[in-house]
């Protein structure tokens, strides 16, 4: 089965999913949107009210910032893979919950492996968590690492430049760098991927150890 064709499977799986109580007050479910040939995944946290009513990731004014942001990189929406950690929307734009977070991982997980990028971009401190634990976005937002033989780029979600204001140029330094490390993450991969596959994140403490992050760094 080709890549496009297992994603292609767990979306219908994920539009009738009911592994969690999110299916009970959604109108449509998210399932992701993009190329499943890909070096670059943007994985946000979960569906708003235009996505929930359209059936598709990052549809209003957050996702118009995510399409300036990905121009200004030189990428284009159907060239990237773009998805949620919850396919569902949570009532009310909440957090998703641990127990639904678990649920829907099952289909994450299931997409990284189809599409195998060289780069994941976690947008959001939900997101990030699923590769750093205890690391403040504040700190190390922008500041590639690996795991699991991937290059994880954790940046802020694109909704929280639109709510502060003085994140926006934030986010666009983080994206002007996005085309550099996607290239020295496919030449590292192509290179030696038994050493990058053996970096793992550990952030232990409550506050983001610097010294940890900056020794995962590649750069
Ligand atoms: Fe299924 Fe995920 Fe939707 Fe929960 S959020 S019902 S696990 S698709």
């Amino acid at each position: 089965m080709s890549s496009e064709e297992t994603l292609n499977e767990i979306a219908q799986q994920i539009v009738v999913c009911t592994r969690c109580k999110l299916h009970l007050s959604r109108k449509k479910a998210v399932p992701g949107a993009g190329s499943a040939k890909t070096a670059v995944m943007f994985i946000g946290e979960g569906p708003g009210f235009h996505e929930n009513e359209q059936g598709l990731p990052f549809v209003g004014q957050a996702g118009q910032f995510l399409d300036e942001l990905l121009s200004q990189a030189g990428l284009l929406r159907e060239d990237v893979f773009i998805t949620n950690v919850v396919k569902c929307r949570p009532p009310g734009n909440r957090d998703p919950q641990p127990e639904e977070l678990e649920a829907c991982r099952y289909y994450l997980d299931r997409q990284i492996e189809a599409i195998n990028p060289d780069v994941i971009v976690t947008l959001g401190r939900i997101s990030m968590s699923y590769y750093i634990n205890n690391g403040k976005i504040s700190s190390i937002h922008g500041k590639p690492i690996w795991f699991d033989n991937r290059m994880i780029v954790p940046m802020f979600h694109p909704a929280a430049a639109l709510h502060q204001p003085s994140l926006r140029e934030v986010v666009m330094d983080d994206f002007a760098k996005l085309p550099d490390q996607i290239q020295k993450a496919k030449d590292a991969r192509r290179q030696n991927p038994e050493v990058v596959s053996q970096s793992q994140p550990v952030l232990d403490d409550d506050e983001p150890d610097e010294n940890s992050v900056e020794q995962l760094s590649l750069f």
